[in-house]
């Protein structure tokens, strides 16, 4: 038999797309497991969407990753949306099987995964989060999967705040209560863990810090950041000064790619060989 230059194709659908990264760490994950992989960067227009997802097939892509500002609007055009990512209302990896189109959210998935990579068990923990977001809501739903007990929810605007709750409280058997954030606000002494699902730190504001009282942050607490650029927040070094162990948002990153590249491949990527690939893209040395 000859041999073959034919690649299986996956990528990202978003508008914008370039700067997103995946990119990299998706490539040297297939480079990594020696599968004939191609990730592709697509700039799609909200207005192509359902187009551009119902070719897949037609390309015979093995999959796609969704970004803004298709997550949500993506569900309307697959044939089927696992539970969580339904509960959610966001679907961030699509893979196709026979023909037919799966969603999938896997975000929430990598961070808990980031935490179980550091040996911290979910169950029965009190997490204060702060942000009611996209990310907020894919974490929260499968720290409920996960077995947290109660979940403090803190975020600006109360309408985003008090539908999480909602909609945790309809599809979850997670205790959840929203808090306004109106002001400098306290960490309650009782949290076991503290993370920041807001966009507070995101590059190129990575001096910014949420509005919390540092001093409220106690060593036994597990102190979480999802921001992947700059991975090393403000918050966490508030956290580092009080002897709170840290986890940064890179992991998380990492894992959900990891998570998406086992549907597409059915391979496990090595998260660490890409964690090294993205750190050195976005220069960083700190991680
Ligand atoms: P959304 O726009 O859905 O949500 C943003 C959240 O941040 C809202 O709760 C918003 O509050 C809050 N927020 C923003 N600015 C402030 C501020 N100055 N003070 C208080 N609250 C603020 O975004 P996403 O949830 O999709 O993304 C949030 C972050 O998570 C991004 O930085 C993204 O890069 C990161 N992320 C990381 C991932 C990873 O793998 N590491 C995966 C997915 C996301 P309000 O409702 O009041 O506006």
């Amino acid at each position: 038999m000859g041999k073959s230059y034919r690649e299986e194709l996956v990528g990202v659908f978003g508008y914008p797309v370039d700067e997103n990264p995946t990119v990299v760490v998706a490539q040297t994950a297939f480079e990594d497991l020696q599968v004939p992989y191609r990730y592709l960067t697509v700039e799609v227009k909200p207005e192509d969407l359902k187009e551009a997802i119902r070719a897949l097939p037609a390309w015979n892509m093995k999959g796609i990753h969704l970004t803004i500002p298709h997550k949500v609007e993506v569900l309307k055009y697959l044939d089927y949306v696992a539970e969580d990512a339904k509960i959610m209302g966001a679907v961030n990896t699509v893979y196709v099987k026979e023909g037919k189109l799966y969603g999938e959210n896997t975000d929430g998935k990598g961070f808990i995964k980031s935490l179980v990579n550091a040996g911290i068990s979910i169950k029965d923990k009190k997490v204060f989060m702060l942000g009611a977001g996209g990310a907020a809501r894919a974490i929260a739903v499968e720290l409920a999967n996960a077995g947290a007990k109660e979940l403090v929810i803190l975020n600006r605007s109360r309408t985003r705040g008090e539908e999480l709750k909602a909609l945790l409280e309809a599809h979850t058997k997670l205790k959840a209560e929203y808090r306004e954030w109106k002001h400098t606000m306290p960490i309650d002494e009782d949290t076991d863990i503290l993370v920041n699902t807001t966009s507070i730190g995101l590059y190129p504001d990575v001096n910014a810090k949420p509005d919390i009282v540092f001093d409220t942050i106690k060593e036994h607490m597990i102190v979480c950041d999802v921001i992947p650029n700059h991975p090393h927040t403000q918050l966490l070094k508030e956290a580092e000064k009080r002897n709170a162990v840290t986890i940064d948002g890179l992991g998380m990153l990492i894992n959900q790619a990891v998570e998406s590249i086992r549907m597409w491949t059915g391979k496990t990527a090595d998260a660490e060989k890409m964690k090294n690939a993205l750190a050195k893209e976005y220069g960083i040395t700190d991680v």
